[in-house]
């Protein structure tokens, strides 16, 4: 499948990996919008929520886990996660993915 984070899950596309085990991988986002802004992947295709199935619930809980820990790794006490999911939602790359954006203030609502 044409899809850059499955390339960059399979090892294909070189990036600034910041934690990866048998299911999830994390990286630090290209065009950074905050001091802190990395990805986290699930390895397994998986198009946004929107497309996230029963049998993905102990991936999200794995993803979910290893936020926190990656949060704690960098000393963020507060922070902000973002899906984006389709068009509206402005999802740019269709592959579930997490932000995890910290080191500055958020505001709310955002834009
Ligand atoms: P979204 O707009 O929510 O789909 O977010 C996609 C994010 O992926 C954007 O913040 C991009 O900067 C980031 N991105 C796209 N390609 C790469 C890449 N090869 N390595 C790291 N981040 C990327
Ligand atoms: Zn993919």
């Amino acid at each position: 499948m044409d899809c850059v984070f499955c390339k960059i899950a399979a090892g294909e596309i070189p990036t600034d990996k910041i934690y990866e085990d048998e299911y999830i991988i994390a990286f630090n986002d290209l065009d950074p919008q905050a001091p802190i802004h990395f990805l986290v992947i699930p390895k397994k295709h998986i198009t946004s929520l929107a497309t996230l199935d029963e049998s993905d619930s102990d991936l999200l809980a794995k993803i979910m886990l290893a936020i926190k820990k990656l949060a704690n790794e960098n000393n963020l006490e507060g922070y902000r996660v973002v899906t984006n999911i389709g068009e509206d939602g402005g999802q740019t790359v269709p592959h579930l993915h997490f932000h995890v954006l910290g080191g500055r203030a958020f505001h709310w609502p955002p834009g």
